[in-house]
């Protein structure tokens, strides 16, 4: 049972910076083995000390495999472990020149460093100015001539390596700093002298005994702790749960690496610095050498933001308006240099570099190299960049870009995405962009205010139809209820509106026109910030930036066309959304929702008169008022989609989201219907649903009331004959009407035979003769499992993934916020899945109805495409998924058709490569 368990045959501590190797005898660089080997920043410092010949400190790293077999054996160190270290510590000390616990010559001291596979960045830990104590800290003060220097660095060492080894709480340290300033009246740490800093090295490790632990004076002893304690932060925590919440992507099995390697310093004299830069502007991803520098400063300076630093090359001093010199003019041999690395590892890793360094007395060291993190924007240009330079292929190009990241350019962004100040609640980021504006309970206030020119939050419990124009009004919407299909999140998406949607702890009052969220309460009129990016909401404006389409997008998203096989549509039915989806690349209209063209104006008093007639009679006069608009609308669609599909689906509104609600609403309606109020309430009653998703909504309509069919689809040919003289003859119009919330094939022969019989009429009336396909959504369990029938009858198939997801799991898509975090953050569902399809379920029956409506037009020799036009058909890891089914598009909001279109020729390239590797 207590045997050791050995894992560490394969992987060997590795060497580097100590001698020089001839890189022909070396094995091949394999990038990714060797970060899952030795982790990124060890593989980093193997690859620049050793193949790429960069001066490098030197060390060794311990692999991850040492940190498995670590906490395999209960937290007990590899046997081999110690007997390694040693060997190792003599070669850096042979090639330092320095040796490891000197009393009489300048110390070696190391730095121990966490790394895993990919970067958590400030989640693991780092013991600096490893080698110091009371005896060679005088070594140290000798030896640099500089007590003061030497000091220092014992304390801030005692402080670091008490907090991170020995768990001493660091306000002990810093209460500790602060007696001393106050004792001694010192303004400042800066003021210190050698005998200030004498005492608080003894005070600091009095702060260590008092908590009952020991600083040890045995320098292997502190080297040994501190790698221990490197290995203990990959449990650490923060890393857990930056890793079960922030990145879900690093696994728990992937382990720490540990790279030991000697100090060298940037604060030893005017002749030493240290900084971090990146081979091109991480903003905006210009060319050339940017990023920070100091002086006589060790590196933590700059990293930790606490000090004003200096700009790299002199172009970025002028541009920051900065006094203080550039490393170009201050160190112009290191600054060239800087560069000739820079190029070095660009060249190498074919992509944009971050790199730490340090200048000791006029030597550069690099100390760090990975890849730069960037903005959208940076990440286009220096993808366009780098193919043009012939760097990569434009196909690298194109995977080189997060299609979420472009979201960043598309809507304003909080200018500081990271800031959590005056932060009031957060709920689901449901539709992306950052806006502020007061506070507004009521839509139709909303509106007038809007009039007035101010700028306004939409604030809801939740969102329904007639909401709609104060959403339009509104710069954004929140609401207290709703999931990530709720009818907030899909037409705020539509009109590319923020919205953040089931905002923790928020109860609207809307008699009171107010709001409590927790204790805290806001009132109508407030200012408030909303991010449908990151999901926060804030109190009062926060300050937010408009991102600006640059020429290198537009080269960019000419690329991809080229590698993506699945088309591009959009979910559009205003003019305005249409106009926008065809800007953004749109190859088609997936889905025309033909209820929400309805939502505007005097519309949706007509629709609901149609719903609560109580005969045909009452219908047929209602319908008749929404044909004209009806068919106006489509024409327009047609003329602007001229030439490319446009799928109009069939009237499909839940009746609670059109049914009025209120007393003075049904009041009207029954005014204007002509009829009693108490028989309108009545019948209001009657229709009112406690299951309203699952309701008299979709083709049951047309099913029940057959007339609404005849309607639209009168309007729709008239509009298609109208558009067609209208536009030019070489791109007719491309018309498909589609069926929604089908669940067999005997539902949509009916409605075909419909639809059929209106055709000929208006072919009779017009003397024009029309085409078109008739194809029906794919929303019900029922109908996935019958593809294959359906298929029969229909010329298209579009999964409706919204109303899927929600019938296959049972979880209604309009209250899903108030549990379903809950099952994510338990891992019972490994995401929310009205954002992402769910794989196993839900993706099941997609796949086996795509199989089985496929077979079946082979076997009829039918041309017909098979698409989806749910959410999901907008998100990047679902796309992937449309992708390995073949499906033949993906529709989504006007937004998310560049975010779609960029994942799905990625998704491609992908699937190319998986079947080379086959
Ligand atoms: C769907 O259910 O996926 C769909 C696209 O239809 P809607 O969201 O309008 O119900
Ligand atoms: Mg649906």
């Amino acid at each position: 049972m207590n045997k050791h368990v050995l894992l560490t045959t394969t992987a060997v501590i590795r060497l580097f910076g100590c001698e020089k190797i001839e890189v022909t005898k070396l094995p091949p660089w394999d990038n990714e083995r060797m970060k899952e080997v030795y982790g990124g920043k060890g593989a980093g410092l193997i690859r620049m000390a050793d193949y790429l010949g960069l001066p490098v400190p030197p060390g060794f790293t311990i692999p991850v495999q040492f940190c498995e077999e670590y906490y395999a054996n209960g937290k007990k160190l590899p046997r081999s472990l110690k007997r390694e270290v040693r060997k190792m510590l003599k070669r850096i000390e042979k090639k330092m020149r320095r040796r490891f616990g000197d009393t009489k010559g300048w110390p070696l001291l190391l730095s121990v460093r966490s790394g895993a596979r990919r970067s958590m960045p400030g989640m693991m830990n780092t013991v600096l100015n490893l080698g110091l104590n009371d005896e060679t800290v005088q070594a140290l003060a000798r030896a640099s001539g500089d007590p003061r220097f030497a000091y220092d660095s014992y304390r801030q060492y005692i402080a670091m390596y008490g907090e991170i080894v020995l768990e001493v709480p660091a306000n002990l340290f810093t209460s500790a700093l602060d007696h001393l300033l106050e004792t001694r009246r010192i303004e400042s740490e800066s003021d210190l002298d050698a005998d200030d800093l004498k005492a608080l090295v003894e005070a600091f490790k009095n702060v260590v005994t008092d908590t009952g632990k020991v600083f040890p004076q045995d320098l292997f002893d502190q080297l040994m702790n501190a790698i221990v304690a490197v290995f203990d932060s990959w449990m650490c925590k923060r890393a857990v749960k930056y890793r079960s919440d922030i990145d879900r992507t690093i696994s728990e099995d992937w382990y720490t690496a540990v790279s030991v390697m000697a100090m060298v310093f940037g604060n030893m004299d005017e002749t030493s610095a240290t900084g971090v830069a990146f081979s091109r502007n991480p903003s905006t991803g210009k060319r050339g050498l940017y990023g920070d520098w100091l002086p006589r400063e060790q590196g933590e300076k700059v990293v930790a933001g606490t000090h004003e630093t200096h700009a790299i090359t002199e172009a970025d001093r002028i541009a920051r308006g900065s006094t203080k010199p550039s490393l170009e003019t201050a160190m112009p041999k290191i600054y060239a240099q800087l560069r000739a690395h820079s190029d070095l590892l660009e060249h190498e890793d074919r992509d944009m570099q971050d790199m730490e360094f340090t200048v000791e007395q006029g030597k550069l060291w690099m100390l760090q190299h990975r890849k730069g993190k960037r903005t959208a924007l940076a990440a286009i240009k220096v993808a366009v960049d780098m193919a043009d330079e012939g760097l990569i292929t434009e196909e690298e190009a194109v995977c080189r870009v997060d299609p979420a990241s472009l979201d960043q350019l598309l809507h304003p962004i909080l200018a500081n995405p990271e800031s959590m100040m005056n932060i009031l609640t957060a709920g689901l980021a449901a539709s992306p962009g950052a806006v502020s504006g007061e506070i507004v309970f009521n839509p139709e206030e909303a509106e007038k205010l809007a009039s007035e020119g101010k700028k306004v939050i939409l604030v809801r419990i939740e969102t329904s139809p007639e909401d709609i124009g104060g959403m339009h009004a509104a710069e954004g919407i929140l609401t207290a209820r709703g999931g990530m299909t709720s009818h907030a999140a899909v037409v705020a998406r539509g009109m590319g509106k923020p919205c953040v949607s089931a905002a923790k702890n928020m109860r609207i009052n809307y008699a009171d026109r107010s709001m409590m969220v927790g204790s805290f309460k806001m009132r109508a009129g407030s200012p408030i910030t909303i991010c449908g990016t990151t999901g926060k909401v804030f109190i009062g404006k926060v300050a937010t930036i408009n991102p600006e389409l640059p020429e290198e997008y537009h080269i960019f998203m000419g690329w991809e066309k080229s590698f993506r096989q699945m088309r591009v549509y959009a979910n559009a039915e205003t003019t305005n959304d249409v106009r926008t989806a065809l800007r953004f690349g749109a190859e088609g209209i997936g889905l025309a929702r033909t209820e929400h063209m309805f939502f505007e104006g005097d519309r949706v008093m007509a629709v609901r008169e149609m719903m609560l007639a109580d005969d045909e009679e009452g219908r047929r006069k209602a319908l008749a008022k929404l044909l004209p608009m009806q068919r106006a609308d489509f024409k327009e669609i047609f003329e602007i989609m001229a030439g490319l599909p446009v799928t109009i689906r069939l009237l499909d509104a839940p009746l609670h989201e059109f049914l009025p609600n209120t007393e003075d609403k049904i009041a009207t309606v029954a005014k204007n219907m002509g009829v009693e109020l108490e028989r309108l309430r009545r019948r209001a009653q009657e229709l009112h649903e406690s299951n309203p998703m699952l309701g008299f909504r979709g083709v049951r309509l047309s099913i029940v009331f057959p007339e609404i069919i005849e309607m639209q689809a009168r309007a729709i040919f008239k509009a298609a004959t109208e558009a067609n003289f209208s536009t030019d003859k070489d791109k007719p119009v491309l018309l498909e009407i589609m069926v929604p919330l089908i669940l067999s094939k005997g539902e949509l022969d009916l409605v075909k035979g419909y639809i059929m019989e209106t055709a000929r009429a208006v072919e009779k009336e017009t003397g024009i003769k029309l085409y078109f396909h008739i194809g029906a959504m794919i929303e019900l369990p029922r109908a996935a499992l019958l593809a294959d029938k359906i298929a029969q009858t229909a010329e298209f198939l579009s999964f409706g993934t919204n109303d899927l997801t929600q019938a296959t799991l049972g979880i209604s898509r309009d209250d899903a916020g108030t549990f379903l975090p809950g099952y994510v953050k338990k891992d019972i569902l490994p995401v929310d899945p009205f954002v992402t399809i769910d794989r196993d379920g839900v993706g099941k029956l997609i796949k086996m109805a795509t199989e089985l409506a496929r077979v079946e037009w082979i076997r009829t020799d039918k041309i017909a495409t098979i698409g989806v036009c749910g959410e999901h058909g907008g998100d990047q890891v679902s796309i992937e998924f449309f992708e390995e089914v073949g499906l033949d598009y993906v529709s989504c909001s006007p937004y998310r058709v560049p975010i779609a279109r960029l994942a799905a020729a990625q998704a491609t390239i992908g699937a190319i490569k998986g079947d080379q590797t086959k």
